[in-house]
């Protein structure tokens, strides 16, 4: 029987769900026997067709057979029982850590045995450890399987075999009439819409035999891609719906006097840039519009960003608002309310700042002035947007290295300063180079400006990789340079992802490094630190009181030191290629030649070995960028799992960056033809996940 609501049933209707097994489903997505038919298996094994034991390669996933030529217990670090098998073509050893008496004499030699595993390196041969086996009869075929086995993304209590089963049930309900097409017309023009979403799911889940195996498991079947378009439409869908949102409300109008902007350029240090110009009208112009400004501004490390950022935010106090700025450090955040207090107190602008590790006292000021609204520019860190933090009349929030918040800060920020329907403009900033593929999806909900070049003077950072075989070199290389009056950073990076041994490991290096070289002026700055401390030294550091700065990753972001020449990054290999490139960013800004020293402990992995030497050949941060998305992926890249972009069940943001590209025009298509449909579209791929309805 099947019926129009069957698929939005609760799986509960299904055989074999009970209670539990209903709260494990929910647990990873899924309620109703639809949301099954949308867990899409992850990869596939392929257990169609037997290798033959010469021709295996490493890593390979395989269907072995094999007879067993000897069988022994090996009595070394750990117990093992090591089967040697051969089929005639080459031989290979399984491993078995865990096996029992019956288990053992099973395994005995002239037995013959199929297994099922991955294959390894192992200290004399091929291995598999712990594969999973079958013993069968010395004579007649024993077939195998017919169809690849889809391997389900799944949870604790969950298995393979359960949710395999289950789908079985819920591939039954399917019928062209209960699972609605809701592509358009435009999108039939689109090779993906050869086949139906029902044809899709059936092969994706139950792939039939004669299926091109390799296309299926690199995730570039047709069906794989069909189903990849309908959700990367889905996810701009919901985007596009989510800015609509947003300019349903109004937003103060911040025209500033142009005097006050005049002022603040005549007494800048320099000339803007034609790029940041450019921007800055973009800017303006959003900023003066009666709805909310929703603006991305992309620049590399270095492109002056800082400054784009005061232009709107003089705009907004001059117009009688509030502006605030965000920076994900406290190092970050002083250095801006530092910068902000020269540029824009003599405009009469009061400047304030607000931080976690502030007394409370000081505090309780900083809060009273925020609501009264003396302070009319706030700097700090995630601090501004706890509960107590009151606004008088914010017209203006800008968030500094947007990468490092997530969607929900940046809009919990946002709301800070809402009033009834009115909200504040945002402005957000990052130094990550997003790929034009991946910045469309993560940021739909944005506009986005690009500041695309340098200011003028600049000379390109030189890059060297060494191994630390030759740290001598390398201290020799910074003794060099405290002669020359250059100063120098020295980064230790992450260990073990504890805050606490990397600045262990960062006052080592500082202690060694004073020995090393007496006649420098050595500080340390870590996370750790109090905040009055770290500020103190940057101070000195940046009036050159201080030659060397040893430091943690903390120095990371918008750091502006234009006399540091010179940067060692300890372990170089241990970080990402945008983290290293933001890193690197930190010298270069004066007009000196810089040099990076990218220091690693070998041997290198072939990733780490492609991550070292991509910096060594660009300082382009957008060829970084589609490289590190190519090495790492998207959620690498954009630094945290949180950044608003969802875990993709089919499509793949670098093998489908040509979908990405048309799914804009699709997306427009959808919306225009038949906006009706877009909450089955979302709720389909995306369930309730992409709910940012009430932030
Ligand atoms: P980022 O984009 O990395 O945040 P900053 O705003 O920190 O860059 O600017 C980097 C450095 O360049 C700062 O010292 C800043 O004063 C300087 N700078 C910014 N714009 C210009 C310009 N147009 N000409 C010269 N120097 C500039
Ligand atoms: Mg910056």
């Amino acid at each position: 029987m099947i019926d129009k609501e069957a698929l939005s049933q609760p799986v509960t209707q299904l055989k074999g769900v009970g209670a539990k097994v209903a709260e494990r489903l929910q647990k990873i997505g899924i309620q109703h026997i639809q949301d099954l038919l949308f867990h899409l298996p992850l990869r596939y094994q392929d257990r169609t067709r037997l290798f033959p034991l010469g021709s295996l390669r490493l890593q390979q996933e395989c269907l072995i057979e094999g007879m067993i030529k000897l069988s022994q217990v090996k009595f070394g670090r750990r117990r093992s029982l090591l089967c040697h098998i051969e089929d005639g073509t080459g031989s290979l050893v399984l491993r078995f850590f865990h096996f029992s008496k019956v288990q053992q004499q099973q395994l005995a030699k002239g037995a013959r045995i199929r297994c099922f595993g991955e294959v390894r390196n192992g200290p004399s041969s091929l291995e598999m450890v712990h594969p999973e086996y079958q013993l069968i009869a010395a004579e007649g075929l024993v077939p195998v399987d017919t169809e690849l086995t889809p391997i389900y993304p799944t949870t604790e209590g969950l298995h393979q075999l359960s949710l395999r089963k289950l789908l079985k049930q819920a591939l039954a309900y399917l019928d062209n009439n209960t699972l609605p097409e809701l592509l358009t017309d435009h999108d039939r023009l689109h090779p993906v819409a050869n086949y139906s979403l029902t044809e899709a799911l059936c092969y994706v889940h139950q792939p039939p035999p004669d299926v091109d195996v390799h296309q299926l498991l690199e995730r570039t079947h047709p069906t794989q891609r069909r189903l990849a378009y309908e959700e990367l439409l889905a996810h701009q869908v919901s985007m596009r719906q989510l800015r609509q949102r947003t300019l349903h409300h109004k937003a103060p109008v911040l025209a500033g006097v142009d005097e006050h902007s005049q002022q603040f350029l005549a007494q800048l240090p320099f000339p803007l840039t034609t790029a940041q110009q450019r921007v800055i009208d973009e800017i303006l112009f959003d900023i003066r519009q009666p709805q909310p400004m929703q603006r991305l501004v992309q620049g590399d490390v270095g492109s002056g960003k800082t400054v784009v950022a005061a232009m709107a935010v003089v705009a907004a106090v001059s117009a009688g608002y509030q502006a605030v700025m965000m920076a994900p450090t406290e190092l970050l955040a002083e250095q801006h309310f530092q910068t902000f207090k020269t540029w824009l107190e003599p405009l009469g602008m009061n400047v304030g700042w607000c931080a976690g590790k502030q007394t409370a006292s000081e505090r309780k000021q900083v809060l009273a002035e925020l609501k009264s609204g003396e302070i009319r520019v706030a700097l700090g860190t995630h601090a501004l947007f706890q509960d107590e933090v009151i606004f008088n009349n914010l017209g203006l929030v800008v968030i500094d290295e947007q990468h490092r918040f997530g969607v929900h800060q940046r809009l919990a920020l946002r709301d800070k300063g809402r009033q009834l329907d009115h909200m504040p403009h945002q402005l957000v900033m990052t130094a990550t180079p997003i790929p034009r593929t991946l910045a469309m999806t993560a940021y739909a909900d944005l506009n986005v400006s690009v500041i695309d070049e340098l200011p003028p003077g600049r000379s390109p950072v030189t890059t060297v990789v060494m191994p630390d075989v030759r740290r001598d070199d390398i201290v020799a290389r910074v003794a060099v340079a405290g002669q020359e009056k250059r100063q120098v950073y020295w980064v230790c990076t992450l260990i073990e992802e504890s805050e606490h041994l990397q600045c262990q490991a960062a006052e080592d290096s500082a202690i060694a490094l004073q020995q090393a070289l007496p006649d420098l002026r050595i500080a340390l700055v870590h996370g750790r630190m109090k905040s009055a401390d770290k500020e103190l030294i940057m101070q000195q550091f940046k009036a050159g009181e201080i030659d060397l700065l040893v430091a943690t990753t903390v120095i990371e972001v918008g750091v502006d030191v234009p006399n540091a020449s010179l940067m060692v990054i300890e372990n170089a290999e241990r970080l990402g290629l945008a983290q290293l490139h933001q890193l690197r960013g930190r010298v270069g800004r004066g007009s000196v030649q810089s040099h990076c020293v990218l220091m690693y402990h070998p041997p290198l992995s072939d990733n780490g070995q492609a991550r070292l030497k991509c910096l060594r050949e660009t300082n382009d941060g957008f060829v970084i960028a589609q490289r590190d998305l190519e090495l790492r992926g998207p959620g690498e890249l954009l630094g945290t799992r949180q950044t608003g972009l969802p875990q993709f069940r089919v499509a793949d943001l670098v093998e489908d960056q040509d979908l990405v590209a048309v799914i804009q025009d699709a997306a427009d298509h959808f919306l225009q033809s038949t906006p009706e449909r877009a909450d089955a579209l979302i709720t389909r791929w995306f369930g309730h996940k992409i709910d940012f309805g009430q932030v």
